[in-house]
């Protein structure tokens, strides 16, 4: 039986369907590198520790709502916090 020990960590990125307006439900294939120590007990029984996300590549999302994923675009939580506001004149 197999356990996990940590919270794996996630790159949490928001994602709106520009086709439908969607904010909440996608299908998001990731290509995920981790290194994990890998604590056995005598039993034979696996404690996986200490998940760290080496490299994580996210190599499609797609709509759940009208299934393309052609239109989905990042949605970035700061948006518009940290953009580097310009004087008007
Ligand atoms: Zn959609």
């Amino acid at each position: 039986m197999v356990t996990t020990g940590t919270i794996w960590s996630v790159t949490v990125t928001r994602y709106r369907c520009e086709a439908c307006g969607n904010l909440t439900r996608f299908d998001v294939t990731v290509l995920r590198r981790t290194k994990a120590f890998h604590h056995f007990n005598l039993a034979g029984d696996l404690d996986i520790e200490d998940a760290e996300v080496l490299s994580e590549v996210v190599e499609e999302v797609q709509c759940r709502w009208c299934g393309t994923g052609g239109r989905v675009v990042d949605l970035d939580p700061g948006e518009g916090a940290s953009e580097v506001v310009t004087p008007s004149s």
